[in-house]
Order: structure tokens, then sequence, then C-alpha cells
């Protein structure tokens, strides 16, 4: 490495960094008002206020990876969701709960102005009852003056309430301080340390797609209570299922079991839903009607699960209701709207008739596979010459940057990081991801690659 212009501590750091595994969860959550979306703002640094007033605004993006003091964590934000149906108290209970789930810590937004309501009691006894680390973040302490308020807080048991401006800034330095203390270096759910352990599948997709009627068919029995409250169950969330032999856990299926009609905010709950799925599981099956056309929705889920890093199966179900015409379309529209996942495995299921379930299981066990394939490093480089040598980059300025060396960082999914002399154009990068799936195969799963350049 050195002699390419690298010293050894760089090229370290570098793999060090691509290479990390999971990253830990913090969710963030509190009453509707209290200042949760303009802390998750300052907490992952976005400068423009992208804090809405309307009610009811669909977000569908709910989970971001954030910094603070070298550590990177991501952020679920649940400061989208409005008041709904259920009325206040089961919806921010409700939204609180799933949030924890998939937490690893948590920041209770309390606003100090208001001081602890009802609804913020509730909150604590579910924070309480999941045992996850909080920290308590007293808001809207603008300044000095403020602070007498933030110390009535004392009251809710969580520990010390930590005075913080999120419109302002003040305080929320501190306060992460004491996030990085309570939020474990990786998620609980580590990958892979159960060594023959069940996989863990989040089956996913939007509304009326079939969810529970496929569930039900590889569960092999009425499993789907219609009808439940969000937030009144207690039972586990998780499903082992038989199948092909093995047993696999099915996460969350609690958010494909539960029929809420909400009124404002239905889209953004489904959504935190489905992140909390993704964040749990190894490999997403994302679960699209095939007799519709291929939603911008459907796109939106399938990003998700590609954005969290998890191995992606595609079904197309209700294949017994498409005449030949719709199959024509079908295939142009996957061809267009879902063509930046051409590799990921697809099955042509129905969850009705039970057509082709026999093939789900080994388009699971195929991207799982890709998920955790490593690639030594000599062939690594034998093939990264080849390729530079009878591709190389276009010329710059007069310049040619070249790949100099590459590693493989990490697995699950994949995670590459190439040393090059000179800026990687991003055409040539999508190139060698190209190359890379067609000489290793990854199949079913996102990778990543990071281009270091030669200072
Ligand atoms: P959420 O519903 O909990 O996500 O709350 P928002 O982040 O949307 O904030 C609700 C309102 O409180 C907005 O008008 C914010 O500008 C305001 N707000 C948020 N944080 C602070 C703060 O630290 N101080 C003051 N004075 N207002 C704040
Ligand atoms: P979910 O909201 O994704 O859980 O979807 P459901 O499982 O509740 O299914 C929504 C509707 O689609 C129901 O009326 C199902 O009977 C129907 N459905 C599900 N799978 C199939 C299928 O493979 N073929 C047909 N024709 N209908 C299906």
């Amino acid at each position: 490495a050195a002699e390419e212009g690298f010293d050894l501590e760089d090229v370290e750091g570098a793999i060090e960094a691509a290479g990390h595994g999971p990253l830990p969860v913090l969710a963030v959550v509190g009453r509707p008002n209290v200042g949760k979306s303009t802390l998750v703002n300052r907490i992952i640094g976005r400068r423009e206020a992208v804090v809405e007033d309307k009610p009811g605004v669909t977000r569908d993006r709910v989970t971001y990876e954030a910094e603070w003091a070298g550590r990177r964590f991501k952020v679920v934000d649940t400061g989208g969701w409005e008041q709904d149906v259920l009325g206040i108290d089961a919806s921010v209970a409700a939204q609180a709960e799933y949030a924890i789930e998939a937490a690893d810590a948590v920041v209770f937004v309390v606003d100090a102005k208001v001081g602890a309501t009802d609804t913020d009691e509730a909150v604590v006894r579910l924070l309480r009852k999941a045992g996850k680390p909080v920290v308590l973040c007293a808001n809207k302490v603008d300044g000095p003056s403020g602070e007498a308020d933030a110390a009535y807080l004392w009251s809710l048991g969580l520990g010390e309430p930590y005075p913080v401006s999120a419109l302002h800034g003040r305080g929320t330095g501190d306060m992460l301080d004491q996030v990085l203390e309570v939020l474990p270096e990786a998620p609980a759910q580590t990958f892979g340390t159960a060594v023959g352990g069940p996989r863990r599948i989040a089956l996913i997709g939007r509304p009326n797609v079939g969810k529970s009627s496929l569930l039900n068919k590889v569960a092999g029995e009425e499993r789907v209570v219609v009808n439940e409250l969000a937030g009144t169950t207690r039972d586990p969330v998780d499903e082992m299922i038989e199948l092909g032999g093995r047993t696999w856990k099915f996460v969350d299926t609690a958010g494909i079991r539960k029929r809420v009609h909400l009124q404002q905010g239905a889209d953004y709950y489904a959504s935190l839903r489905t992140a909390a799925a993704v964040e749990k599981a190894e490999v997403a099956v994302v679960l699209i009607d095939a007799s519709e056309s291929i939603s911008v929705q459907d796109q939106r889920i399938v990003t998700m699960a590609v954005e969290a890093g998890r191995a992606l199966v595609l079904a197309y179900n209700k294949w017994d209701t498409l005449d030949e015409e719709r199959r024509y379309y079908l295939e142009r529209e996957i061809e267009t709207e879902l063509g930046q996942v051409a590799w990921a495995p697809r099955v042509n299921v129905s969850a009705r008739t039970g057509r082709h379930m026999e093939k789900l299981v080994p388009a699971i066990e195929t991207a799982l596979e890709g998920w955790e394939t490593r690639v030594p490093t000599g062939r690594l480089n034998a093939f990264l010459g080849e390729l530079v040598a009878a591709h190389p980059h276009p010329v710059r300025g007069g310049k040619q940057p070249r790949i100099l060396f590459g590693t493989q960082a990490g697995t699950k999914p994949p995670r590459f990081v190439l040393f090059a002399s000179g800026f990687i154009e991003a055409g040539y990068r999508r190139f060698i991801e190209r190359r890379l799936r067609e000489e290793f195969g990854f199949e079913g799963t996102p990778i990543h690659i990071s281009v270091r350049v030669r200072e």
C-alpha cells in the first residue's frame, strides 16, 4: 500500500470505517408538538427547517444516519405522525411502542414549558416495560430561565432531565453525550451471533398486496387476527415458521396482523412499521401486487430495504389473476420502475392458490448467500487489475484516475473500499459495481462501494 501513496494507517482507517456492522438505533419519541422533528433535524445536522406545520403530512422517510463525537448510529423520527381516530393517547402509545421496539435506546422528548401530561406518563410506562435505555429530553428550554421547568421533570422517574432547545441547539450536545453513554455499540440483534439460529425475514409491502394471506399460506394455518387495535396486543411480534425443512423467524408480524384504519398519518404509520421490521430483519421479502401497476409506494418500500442494507427478494403476488396483457405490461414496469434492483431474486406467487410457494425459500437463501459473500483480497485485486487494464477510467483534465487496489471491508451487505489515484466518476463506480456482480454474484444483496482518493 505504501508505495501506492497511501500510508498504512489511512488504509486501515478506511477499511474500518467502511466495514462497520449494523448501526445501533436511537428512537426519538414523545407527544405531538413537543419538538421531536426539530430535535431529529438537529441530531442529523439538517440545516434547513423541514418541520411541517400541516397536519397529516405523509412522510415516508423515518430513519436517518447520524454521527456524534465520531460514533455513527441511526435515528428514527416519529415526529410525522399526527393524532388520529384512535385518540391521542392510543396513537402516541402505539407510535412510541413501535419505535421503542426497533430501538436500542430512546430519547423521550417532553415539552418543559407544558410539563408532564397524562400522555407523557403513559409513554413512561411503556418505556419502563420495554427496559431500553432512556434519555429524558426537556425540550423548549430556550434560555436559563427555563431550567427550572426542566427540573420538574425529575418527577417522571426517568433520571436526569436534559434541558434542551432543539430549536436553537442549546444543550443538545450534553444530551447527545449522554445518549452515547447509554447507546450500545452494536444493535441488540447482532447478525450471525446465534449460529444456526433462525434467519430473520421481514415480509413487507403496501397495504392489500397480500402479506397476511401469504403469511397464512406459508404458516399453513389461519394465524392472522384482523381488527386488533394497534398498541393493545402484548403477544410476541415475531413468528417462527417452518419452511423448506428450516425454521425462519418472520419479524414484526404484528404489523401485518393489525388492521388499523387510521384517517390521518396512516401512510406514515405503515412506513414506521416497515422501517422497524426492516431494522430487525436480515432479509426483506417485498411483496408486490402484480395485478396492479407498480407504484411509487412499492418503490419506496424496496428503497427502504436497500438503504438499510438488507438482503432482498421481490415476490410478485396475485399471479392467479394475471392475463397475458397484464403480464406483458408488468414486465415492462419491472424494467422501468425496479430496474435498479434487477439483482434481487424474483418469485411470481399466488397466496391464494399457493402457486410457487416452494420457490420462496430458495430465493431467500440465495439472497442471504449473496449478502454474506466475501471475496478474498487476492481475487478481488486480480479482478480489479484486469478490469482497469481493459476498461480504464476516462481521462479528465489530462489525468487518468486509476483504481490502485481494493478490499472487501465487510459483509451483510458486502462493503468494498477502493483506493484510487484520483476522483472516480459515478458512472465508473456503477460500471465497477456491475462488473463485480457479474464476476462474484451478489444476487439479492445491495453492495456498498466507497472510494478513497490518494491525497
Ligand atoms: P413534533 O410534533 O414533536 O415533531 O414537534 P415539531 O418538531 O414539529 O415542533 C413543534 C413546534 O415546536 C414547532 O413549531 C417547533 O418550531 C417548536 N419547537 C421545537 N423545538 C423547540 C424549542 O426548543 N424551543 C421552542 N421555543 N420551540 C420549539
Ligand atoms: P395485506 O394488507 O398485504 O396483508 O393483504 P391481504 O393478505 O389482506 O390481502 C388483500 C386482499 O388481496 C385480500 O382480499 C386477499 O384475499 C387478496 N389476495 C391476497 N393474495 C392474493 C392472491 O394471490 N390472489 C388473489 N386473487 N387475491 C389475493
